[in-house]
């Protein structure tokens, strides 16, 4: 049971689904009379952009893009690369970019800027977390579901080394797990 690897839960189910509908309104307010384009980053955003999108009471687009950062599964390094590409053109659009977790701020400084070369009228961020002591660039959210400790979390898409996503909730390991 991968219940039995976990630690303590952070953030329960409905604590994710409570949020989640509140940041849906503040977006919802926001962007009324646009049709933004909400980019999940994949994989760890899947459930957070999906169920954002559903707590959002206007017209969007959904896309999704895979990026990679070169380093190993803990540490990312600054470097990015595209492992799938947006389907959809960015240029002129009201790009709101949705990511499960903010820490160095590599991994979104280079694509906010990314979607300013390619021509996006406005580029938000919403992330569900946010590790303010990791950050190394200066980056900042325009939506945050929590703020959380510089803990290594898992679940809710969050994985570590592909297990764990499929946790209803966002939790912490016991130590013996990351060995
Ligand atoms: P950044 O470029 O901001 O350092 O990296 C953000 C990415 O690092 C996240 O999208 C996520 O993939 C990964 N990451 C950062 N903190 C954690 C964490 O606590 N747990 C997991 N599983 N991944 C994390």
């Amino acid at each position: 049971m991968i219940q039995n690897d976990i630690l303590k839960v952070l953030y329960s189910k409905e604590e994710l689904a409570q949020r989640t509908t509140e940041l849906g309104k503040e977006l919802t307010e926001d962007y009324r009379n646009k049709k933004p384009l909400l980019v999940g980053i994949l994989k760890g955003a899947i459930f957070f952009t999906t169920d954002l999108a559903k707590a959002m009471d206007i017209n969007v687009e959904i896309d999704f893009m895979d990026v990679s950062s070169y380093g190993n599964s803990t540490i990312s390094s600054g470097e990015v690369k595209i492992i799938k590409d947006l389907s959809a053109s960015a240029a002129d659009r009201d790009i709101i970019i949705v990511e499960d977790i903010i820490d160095s701020g590599r991994t979104l400084e280079y694509l906010v800027s990314l979607f300013k070369r390619r021509g996006a009228n406005t580029v938000k961020l919403v992330t569900l977390l946010d590790k303010p002591e990791g950050r190394v660039v200066d980056i900042k959210a325009d939506y945050v579901g929590f703020l959380v400790p510089n803990e290594f979390v898992v679940g809710y898409g969050i994985d570590f080394a592909e297990r764990y996503r499929n946790l209803p909730y966002v939790a912490v390991l016991k130590p013996e797990m990351y060995q």
